[in-house]
Order: structure tokens, then sequence, then C-alpha cells
């Protein structure tokens, strides 16, 4: 085929060949969150000729990321570039034969169905459960295959979800979400970036034999520590009353909310969506809040560093705010530096 010189090597291993190139070529998938675990299955179904990927994460490139996202530079950092724009512009650089659909937004409950309904697989590259809690849900309910993927230190795990009768869900597997503070994270405990590495090519690996309808799919939890010399695979049984994949109960995706605050990733930054989503609009704002700090208008956000408070506003007036210690002190900055 036309254009293909560039995958010869995959063409070459028999398990893909001319026509498992085909299917790639033909396949759309979405990856939610590009940070660690994203970029580089980002990186991977890119280069591997995946047709259409949607990259999807709500926050921008910060000098912390760059130990591990491997999509991600200095410049980036320097011109704080949302990472989904990031992502997408190393990405065409890759391979500009592909469409690559970069998307700004924090994925919920009001628009998760409107960002994989149209795709063949989804890739997990979030990190946190509610994400994963409500990507089961939606990808249950449209039948859309995902592969789960998490770490934190040294440690990681991942799973298909195959949204066959008899296999089971992420629900199977995790009766319930968490609760906040009851894991530890990457920012209390770290992370390394060979797990990373290790858990987003497994995660590569598997979307590639999905997407080409090979054998051999893994039907197992893997879980693996890097520093500890750990690897088990490990059996999920399908939940006979699982309220997801068997019920079709779907209680996350059903409650929409209109305005909400969620506590990112065990920092003490929250996100902030308002009611009712409208523009902000950036200049009169930087007008009125260069008096109290610095701020940085950017064609994807405002940045704001003032007197212990910081945050970035996007264009849809969601915001990002750090150094809040809880919710009602997170919309209280909003309120008076934002507008309520
Ligand atoms: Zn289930």
């Amino acid at each position: 085929m036309a254009g293909w010189e560039r995958y010869k090597r995959q063409i070459t291993f028999e398990g893909i060949g001319e026509e498992g190139q085909r299917k790639l070529s033909e396949a759309r998938v979405c990856i939610i969150g590009v940070g660690a675990l994203g970029t580089i299955i980002a990186n991977s179904l890119c280069r591997a000729g995946v047709g259409f990927l949607r990259v999807i994460d709500r926050d921008h490139v910060e000098e912390t990321n760059l130990q591990r996202q491997i999509l991600f530079t200095e410049r980036d950092v320097a011109e704080c570039l949302p990472k989904a724009v990031a992502a997408a512009n190393h990405l065409s650089s890759a391979n500009s034969s592909i469409t690559i659909e970069s998307v700004v937004d924090d994925v919920n409950a009001s628009n998760i169905e409107r960002f994989i309904g149209d795709v063949d697989l989804v890739m997990d590259g979030s990190d946190n459960f509610e994400t994963r809690f409500l990507i089961n849900e939606a990808c249950d309910k449209h039948k859309i295959q995902w592969i789960y993927g998490g770490v934190v230190a040294s440690g990681g795990a991942t799973m298909n979800v195959l949204m066959e009768d008899d296999t089971p869900c992420f629900r199977c597997f995790m009766p319930e979400m968490p609760e906040a503070g009851a894991y530890p994270t990457c920012n209390t405990v770290g992370v390394i970036n060979p797990i990373t590495g290790i858990v987003a090519s497994y995660q590569a690996a598997e979307a590639m034999k999905i997407l080409t309808g090979a054998d051999g799919v893994s039907r197992h939890y893997l879980a693996l520590d890097v520093w500890e010399n750990i690897s088990s695979y490990i059996e999920v049984e399908k939940n006979p009353d699982c309220p997801v994949c068997v019920r079709g109960e779907y209680a996350l995706l059903d409650s929409p909310v209109a305005s909400y605050a969620a506590s990112l990733c065990g920092q003490d930054s929250w996100q902030i969506i308002p009611e009712g989503r409208r523009s902000a609009d950036f200049d009169a704002l930087a007008d009125r809040l260069a008096r109290l700090g610095e701020v940085k208008v950017t064609k994807f956000l405002m940045r704001f560093d003032g007197d212990g408070v910081s945050f970035r506003l996007f264009p849809d007036g969601r915001a990002m705010i750090d150094g809040a210690e809880d919710e009602s002190a997170a919309r209280r900055i909003y309120a008076e530096y934002i507008g309520a």
C-alpha cells in the first residue's frame, strides 16, 4: 500500500501483516488523559498507524511532568500549552498521515458519551478511580472495549475490559470506588518512569491485538512492580450481580452535575466547572487581575499567580485552582478572582 513504507517493520511482523496494518489504519481510538500513561500510549498508537486518535486532557504541561510524560518538552512548559494540544503537535510531526483530534476538557458524565461514542477502543490514561468508574459505565452502555492502566511509585497494573458476555468489567474487579485518600497517589509517594513505560506499553500492545483481531488478547489483570521484582497475572471473575456489566445500572453516568468541584489526584488542587459553561473574557479579567499578581494569557488558557493563589482558567470558564485546602476554599477563590 502507498505510504506504508513507514510501517514496514510492523507489517513484516507476522502477528500484524498487511491485513493487520489495514485494520489499524481504519481504527479509531480515544485516549482519556495524556499524562504518564497517555503520552506513551498515544506515541505508540500514532507511530503504529492507528487511523484516528482523540487525545483528551484537562490540564496544561508542567515542569514536573517532564520526568515521565514523554511527548512533552521544556518549550511546552514555557508556552504553558494544554497537554492535549502539545501532545497533538508532537504526534502529528511523528505521523502526519493519521488524524489526531485534541480535546482540552474535563471528561465527566455530561460529555463522556460524546467522546467515546464514535471510537472502537478507549484507553485509560487517567489518574483517578472516579474517571475509570465513569469510563467503565459509558463503555458498558455503548459496548466499547477499554483498557485500564494505573501506576504509582514503582508499581502498576493493567486490565482489558472486553465487553464479552462472560468477561468481567472494571467494577467486577473493584466493586466499590475507593474513598479519596484511601490509595497512595503519584503526588504523595511519587512515581518512576520505567513503570509508566511498561504499563502503558502493555496497554498499547493489547490495543494493537484488539484492533487487529489477534488471538492472545489478555484476559487477566496484570500487576507489576519493577522495584520489588513482581509480576503476576491475576484471574478476575465476573460478578454475577455486577451493577454495571450485569444489571446495566449507570449511577455515575446518569447523574451529570450542572456545576462541580473535584479534588485532583491527592493534591490541594481543585477543578471548578461553573454551571452552564460560558466563555471567559480573558482580556477584561487579565486587566483586573494584573494588579493582584502575575497574569499570563495564551490562546488556550489564562494563568494567574498571586499572593498564595494560583489558577489556570480555560476559555469555557473551567478552572484549575492550586493551593485550596478544601472545596469551599476553591469555590471562594473562583468567585473572588474569576467571578461567581
Ligand atoms: Zn462488571
